[in-house]
């Protein structure tokens, strides 16, 4: 059989990458596992796009959500993922919630019955010499994630994520916190500091050990390494341990005491743009609503915004920002691109988009065009920045779509009106994009 491209992987990626790759004109080769006597340990059945969880493609407002934002983009860049999940649409406010039935089937008949696409089932193990996309996943089957890993290097490609939560830095109190790197090293503006004095120190431990934590099914227990152990599990070991750990306070001063505080929770850059800070060494499997009570807790923090909060799981991502180009080709291997949450960003609908983007950098590609990445200041061209450089490489984590990932709006804006500017914003960027 003979096509232009294979995709590999049929999840919320692999078919939006086909689909798009399909419509522009090119015959494609679409290879899914499962359907060949093979599973991943989350999915349960062998329709392309299942959903492996929830149910609910999250916020679709497109003034004040990212999220949202970004299913609007996405219709317009004639997504099949969006147009099967707006078909099954299930009542859910303003969110977006589908039959998962009826979506995965839509998408798989879709798929089917399109004529550029061919779907086989088989289980790819190394990595294709033609045209390819590969979308498989966070469950990537293991001969391909060692074929993979093999071409990146070991530690290029992750199987567990470790994230620590990041907040909007324009909600962090800095009458409270200060900037400091500890020792006063560094550039003076690397660290937000967050002070807690001992009798606050010793709530939050308690607090910790007390906190719901989420329970994982066997498969997806992540083993702990020290250097990203969950901070609950860290203040189980002795009240102390994390005043010598992440939450040491010699070094730093308080300028509003002049001295070191008994504690501190230091918070680090996570964007170029400087509007997300992770809290350093936060990585928790604590429940999300507990996170926000708990973290609220800390002095600075009260009012704190969170654009992801923490969590640790199984996961297969790729150091993308230093493997992949602008255009998502592996800089090794540019016969190759890689789409989904293997590229780390997080979700089914910031999946299915690095697939639709994937298949349209393709197509231009194979039908001798150059399609100009989406501007930044669009909710696609913000998440596929931060994935193809803007985020640090070393410390690269998996990612949602947040306003955070924007260029910020210049000049001083209201905070209630932000969103609104964000969201046109982008829509005027889109459209210009569009035309050209
Ligand atoms: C347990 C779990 C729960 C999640 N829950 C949610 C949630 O509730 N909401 C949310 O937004 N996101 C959730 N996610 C995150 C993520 O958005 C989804 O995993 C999403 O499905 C990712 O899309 P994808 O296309 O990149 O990968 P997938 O949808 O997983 O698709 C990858 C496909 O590749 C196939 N494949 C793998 N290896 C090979 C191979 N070697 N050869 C051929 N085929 C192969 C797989 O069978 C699969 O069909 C969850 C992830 C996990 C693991």
């Amino acid at each position: 059989m003979t096509y232009d491209i294979q995709v590999i992987g049929g999840g919320l990626a692999g078919s939006e990458a086909a689909w798009q790759l399909a419509e522009a004109g090119l015959t494609v080769r679409l290879s899914e596992m499962r359907g060949a006597g093979e599973m991943t340990p989350a999915h349960h059945g062998d329709s392309l796009a299942e959903l492996v969880c929830s149910n609910s493609f999250r916020s679709d407002d497109a003034d004040s959500n990212a999220v949202g934002l970004l299913h609007q983009e996405m219709r317009a860049l004639g997504s099949l993922i969006m147009r099967e999940g707006d078909r099954h649409r299930v009542p859910a406010g303003s969110a977006l919630a589908v039959d998962r039935d009826g979506f995965s089937t839509g998408v798989t008949a879709a798929i089917a019955a399109h004529p550029n696409i061919t779907i086989v089932r088989e289980r790819v193990d190394t990595l294709p010499e033609g045209p390819a996309i590969i979308a498989t996943g966070p469950l990537t089957a293991p001969a391909l994630s060692d074929s993979i890993a093999q071409e990146t290097g070991k530690d290029a490609l992750a199987f567990f994520d470790a994230i620590a939560p990041i907040v909007h830095r324009d909600t962090i109190d800095m009458d409270v916190a200060w900037f400091q790197s500890r020792w006063g090293k560094g550039d003076g503006t690397d660290y937000i500091n967050c002070p807690l004095d001992k009798e606050q120190y010793h709530a939050f431990v308690a607090a910790l050990i007390a906190g719901e934590k989420t329970e994982y099914r066997e498969w997806e227990n992540v083993p702990y390494f020290e250097g990203c152990m969950p901070i609950e599990v860290m203040a189980e070991r002795g009240v102390e341990t994390l005043r010598f750990g992440p939450m040491k306070g010699v070094g730093l001063d308080d300028p509003r005491t002049g001295r070191w505080p008994y504690a501190a929770v230091q918070l680090r850059q996570d964007n170029a743009h400087g509007t997300l800070w992770n809290i350093v060494g936060f990585q928790t499997k604590l429940k999300h609503a507990e996170q926000v009570r708990l973290f609220r807790t800390i002095p600075g923090l009260e009012k704190a915004e969170f654009a992801r909060l923490g969590g640790l799981h199984r996961n297969t991502f790729l150091r993308s920002p230093e493997l992949l180009d602008a255009t998502l080709r592996l800089r090794s291997r540019p016969n190759v691109r890689f789409a989904g949450q293997i590229t780390g960003c997080e979700g089914y609908i910031e999946s299915a988009s690095i697939g639709l983007i994937a298949g349209r950098f393709a197509a231009a590609e194979l039908t001798g065009r150059t399609l100009a990445p989406p501007p930044v200041e669009t909710a696609l061209g913000a998440l596929l920045t931060h994935i193809t450089g803007a985020a640090e490489a070393e410390t690269y984590q998996p990612m949602n779509v947040n306003f955070g990932l924007f260029p910020p709006i210049p000049g001083r804006t209201k905070k209630a009106d932000r969103k609104k500017m964000y969201t046109d914003r982008a829509r005027a960027a889109l459209s210009e994009w569009l035309a050209a």
